[in-house]
């Protein structure tokens, strides 16, 4: 048996109609229905990242990009 059959951990880009693998998370809310600290996460690629960031804070909303890990590794 071994470990990482097939792609489960493939994760795209969020952009409409990109189909590259993301690279970055983008964690953001919504002020005005997160009201219990709830974010939503959208993933970017490279080329994405600063379409997806910009698009956000140009609304207002708090928004901050990290870098995926390939696998999450939780300390
Ligand atoms: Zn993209």
């Amino acid at each position: 048996m071994g470990l990482g059959s097939g792609e489960p951990g493939y994760r795209q880009c969020s952009r409409a109609g990109c189909t590259a693998p993301a690279v970055h998370a983008v964690v953001w809310s919504n002020p005005k229905i997160h009201t219990d600290g709830r974010t939503k996460t959208w993933l970017a690629c490279g080329e994405h990242l600063e379409f997806l960031t910009g698009f956000l804070s140009s609304r207002g909303f708090p928004v901050s990009a990290q870098a995926l890990e390939a696998e999450a590794e939780e300390v």
